[in-house]
């Protein structure tokens, strides 16, 4: 079974239009959501791209500060405690990374800088805390999206045996947490795990999120496991390509007509194991912009109140 988080992305999208009908009819203006994005990073380009059109055809203001790779620490913090009393502001996304010369001790400034209430991301150490006492109203969009697609497609989580790859602030931790809070037994992997595919091959829902282009094998995979792929990887190589797919798999006609493919962290043999599985892409990417959308929604109305 092909978990579809395409369908239950615009299912939620569905769910979130009349309350940004709402909001705009109550406040003469629709919810407004700033993304602020530094530097040249091509992917967080098109990242932004897609968050901005999403949330333009969801009737959203979106509002695109594009700053250059060479912005302080402290111009960062301007721009953001500028959107922090902007009254006509209800979210902030700085789009990660920023750039090496900012560091991780700025990183984590201009972060925890973002007022929590319009922190659409989740990332703030408010959030974060609410996060793990199962109390936050704004949660992070990627490991959110996991379980709305796992309920709304009829996966059972709790009772059952969760084990996240990957634990990362924006991922597999809060990932790890969510799943917790509906009473699954979770085990978190990461870089340092022994035994990584038995201990991997033990879980009813398996959630990857490394970031290494078909690393997960059927080693790894109970037979009828739920299987969510968060990874985003793209090849380059069609030789990659090649070693992933076999020869004559559909998908290189894809990778022959633009030069390049996104594939996940989950080999394409799970497949035949899998009770269900994410596709990528298609899988759990459509459902990170869905949920941006919702918080972006749920935080202007949660600051009108
Ligand atoms: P990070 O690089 O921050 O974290 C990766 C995690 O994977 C780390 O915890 C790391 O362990 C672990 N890891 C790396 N290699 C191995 C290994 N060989 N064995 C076991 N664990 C390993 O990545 P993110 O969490 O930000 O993202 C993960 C993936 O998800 C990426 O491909 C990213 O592009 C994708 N992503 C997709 C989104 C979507 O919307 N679909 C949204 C966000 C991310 P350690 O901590 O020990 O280093």
């Amino acid at each position: 079974m092909l978990l579809d988080g395409t369908r239950v992305a615009h299912a939620i999208r569905a769910e979130v239009a009349p309350r940004v009908a709402a909001f705009h009819s109550a406040h003469s203006r629709p919810p407004a959501l700033h993304i602020v994005l530094v530097g040249d990073d091509p992917a967080s380009h098109i990242y932004v791209r897609n968050k901005e059109r999403a949330g333009t055809d969801a009737g959203l203001r979106v509002k695109v500060h594009r700053l250059p790779a060479t912005t302080t620490v402290d111009e960062l913090l301007g721009t953001v405690q500028a959107l922090n009393a902007d009254a006509e502001c209800d979210g902030i996304l700085v789009q990660a990374p920023l750039p090496r010369a900012i560091g991780k001790h700025g990183t984590e400034r201009v972060f925890d800088a973002i007022s929590p209430a319009k922190d659409v991301d989740g990332f703030h150490p408010h959030n974060v805390g609410l996060l793990v006492q199962g109390r936050a109203v704004l949660k992070p969009c990627t490991p959110s999206g996991v379980i709305e697609l796992l309920e709304r497609t009829g996966q059972t989580i709790a009772g059952r045996h969760a084990v996240v790859i990957g634990r990362s602030e924006i991922v597999g931790k809060p990932m790890a947490l969510l799943l917790l809070q509906r009473d699954a037994t979770v085990t978190v992997c990461h870089s340092k795990t022994p035994d990584l595919a038995s201990t991997c091959a033990r879980a009813d829902v398996l959630v990857s999120a490394i970031g290494r282009p078909g690393f997960v094998t059927p080693a790894f995979v109970k037979p009828g496991a739920v299987v969510i792929d968060v990874g985003i990887n793209r090849l380059d190589s069609r030789e990659a390509a090649v070693a992933l797919f076999g020869a004559n798999h559909a998908r290189l006609t894809g990778f022959d007509e633009r030069g390049s493919m996104v594939v996940g962290d989950v080999h394409p043999a799970v497949e035949a194991i899998a009770g269900a599985m994410t596709p990528v892409p298609g899988g759990v990417g459509p459902l990170t912009i869905a949920m941006l959308l919702k918080n972006t929604v749920t935080a202007a109305e949660s600051i009108a109140r």
